[in-house]
C-alpha cells in the first residue's frame, strides 16, 4: 500500500508518499506561504528531477490540489492515479488526554482535535484544515490521525502534573504533555531494534535535538517524563524558545516593557532561545560558526544549551535504579544528528556518570551509528528520525 503523509503547519504542507511494501520514499515535498503571496511548491519523486511550482495559492485545499497533481504528473509524477493512494496519515501536534495512540479519523476523532484546540491555538486549527482538504479532495480514502503528544501519554502523574493548585489541572486540564512524540517513539524502536531487545525491555534517554529540541525518559518502551509541557515551549532553550525560567519573568516583563500577553508569548516563543542569547541566529549552523570566529555570545549561547541537554540527562538518570538499567543515550534531529562537537560536549561533561563518547565513532554525520567508547557505562546511540515513516507505519496499522 501507498500512503501519503500530511504535515500542515499555518502557512506550509509537507508531505511524502511511502510506499509500504518496503518502506521506500516515493516522492516529497513541501508547499510554502499558503494564503500569502509567493507560495511556492518544491515537489521531488525520488530518481526524477526536482520541480518547483509558483503562483499564488489562497489556501490548504489548494496547496493540496496542486500536491496531488504533481504526485500523478506524467512528467515529474510518483503514480499513475490518486487511486494508488491507499491511505493519508496526518500529523497533528495536540491530542491532549484524548488520544493515547493513533487513531482513523472519524466525526468523533475531529470533535476531540477541535476540543484540543485551546492547548495548541497555533498548531492544531492547520492540521484540521489539512484533514479536512484531504477528505474533500479523496472522499473514500481513510484518514489517520498520529499526535505528537500520544507517546507521552503514558507517563505518571508524578511527571505529569504542575505544582499548581490541582484544580488548574482538573478545570483547564493543565499538565505536562509532552511532544515530538513520533520521534521519540521512532528512536526507541530503532535503539530497540539495534540492541536485539523488544521494545517493552528497553531503558532509554532520547535527545531530539533540532530547532525545537525536547528529551525523554523512556522506561520499558514507554515514555515517562519529558522536558516539553503543556506546551512545546518548556525545558530546553531552542531555536527561538526560552525553554525553562522563573516563571515571574513573564509578568515582570510584561511589567516593565508595557508588553501584552501576545507580546509577551511572541517574545519567549519566536524571539528567545539560542536567537535571544546570542543575537546571531535561531539555527545552530550560524551559531557555530560564530563562536568558531570568536563570538562571546553565540559560544555563550552554545554552552547553555549544551549545559541544559547534561542537566536533563542527569536529572533523567536518577529515574532509573541504577545506571546499569540504562541501555542507552540516544541523540537525534538535525543538532542531534549531524552536530559532532554538540553531541561530544554534552556527553564529555557527564563523566561522573561514567558515560564516554569515542572521538572516532562519533566523527560522522546522519548515520545510525553506537558513538560511545568500549568502557562508557552506557551506550550513546546517533539514530536519523523518521517521524513521517512512523507516521506511515501506524496508518497502515490501522487501515490493513
Ligand atoms: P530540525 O529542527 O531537526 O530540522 O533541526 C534543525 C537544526 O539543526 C538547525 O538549528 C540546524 O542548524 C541544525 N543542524 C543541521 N545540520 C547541522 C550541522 N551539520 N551542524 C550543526 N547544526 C546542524
Amino acid at each position: 500500500m501507498k500512503i501519503l503523509v500530511i504535515n500542515c503547519g499555518s502557512s506550509s504542507l509537507k508531505y511524502q508518499l511511502i510506499n509500504m511494501e518496503n518502506e521506500e520514499l516515493m516522492a516529497k515535498g513541501l508547499v510554502e506561504r499558503i494564503g500569502i503571496e509567493g507560495s511556492r511548491v518544491k515537489h521531488e519523486t525520488i530518481g526524477k528531477e526536482k520541480k518547483v511550482i509558483e503562483g499564488k495559492l489562497n489556501d490548504h485545499g489548494e496547496a493540496l490540489k496542486i500536491v496531488l497533481d504533481s504526485l500523478v504528473d506524467e512528467e515529474y509524477g510518483a503514480i499513475a492515479s490518486l487511486d494508488e493512494i491507499g491511505a493519508v496519515g496526518h500529523r497533528v501536534v495536540h491530542g491532549g488526554e484524548d488520544f493515547a495512540e493513533s487513531v482513523i479519523i472519524d466525526d468523533k476523532v475531529m470533535d476531540a482535535i477541535n476540543r484540543n484546540i485551546d492547548l495548541a491555538p497555533l498548531h492544531n486549527p492547520p492540521n484540521i484544515i489539512g484533514i479536512e482538504a484531504c477528505k474533500k479532495i479523496l472522499p473514500n480514502v481513510k484518514q489517520v490521525a498520529v499526535f505528537d503528544t500520544a507517546f507521552h501519554q503514558t507517563m505518571p502523574a508524578l511527571n505529569y502534573i504542575y505544582a499548581l493548585p490541582y484544580e488548574e489541572y482538573e478545570n483547564h486540564k493543565i499538565r505536562r504533555y509532552g511532544f515530538h512524540g513520533t520521534s521519540h517513539k521512532y528512536i526507541t524502536d530503532r535503539a530497540a531494534s539495534m540492541l536485539g531487545k523488544s521494545v517493552d525491555e528497553v531503558n532509554l534517554i532520547t535527545c531530539h535535538l533540532g530547532n525545537g529540541s525536547s528529551i525523554t525518559a523512556v522506561k520499558g518502551g514507554k515514555s515517562y517524563d519529558t522536558s516539553m509541557g503543556l506546551t512545546p515551549l518548556e525545558g530546553l532553550p531552542m531555536g527561538t524558545r526560552t525553554g525553562n525560567m522563573d516563571p515571574a519573568i513573564v509578568g515582570f516583563i510584561m511589567d516593565k516593557d508595557g508588553l501584552s500577553i501576545e507580546e509577551v508569548n511572541n517574545l519567549i516563543n519566536k524571539q528567545s532561545g539560542v536567537l535571544g542569547i546570542s543575537g546571531v541566529s535561531s539555527d545552530f549552523r550560524d551559531i557555530e560558526e560564530a563562536a568558531e570566529k570568536g563570538n562571546e555570545r553565540a559560544q555563550l549561547a552554545l554552552d547553555i544549551f549544551e549545559n541544559s541537554v547534561r542537566k536533563f540527562i542527569g536529572s533523567y538518570l536518577t529515574e532509573f535504579d541504577s545506571l546499569d538499567e540504562v541501555d542507552g543515550i540516544v541523540f537525534t534531529a538535525g543538532l542531534g544528528e549531524n552536530s559532532k562537537s554538540t553531541r561530544a560536549n554534552i556527553i564529555n561533561g557527564l563523566s561522573a556518570f561514567g558515560v564516554k563518547i569515542d572521538d572516532e565513532a562519533n566523527d560522522m554525520r546522519g548515520e545510525e551509528k553506537i558513538v560511545s567508547a568500549e568502557d562508557s557505562t552506557i551506550r550513546v546511540f546517533v539514530i536519523p528520525t523518521n517521524e513521517e515513516l512512523m507516521i506511515a507505519r501506524d496508518t497502515l496499522e490501522l487501515v490493513k
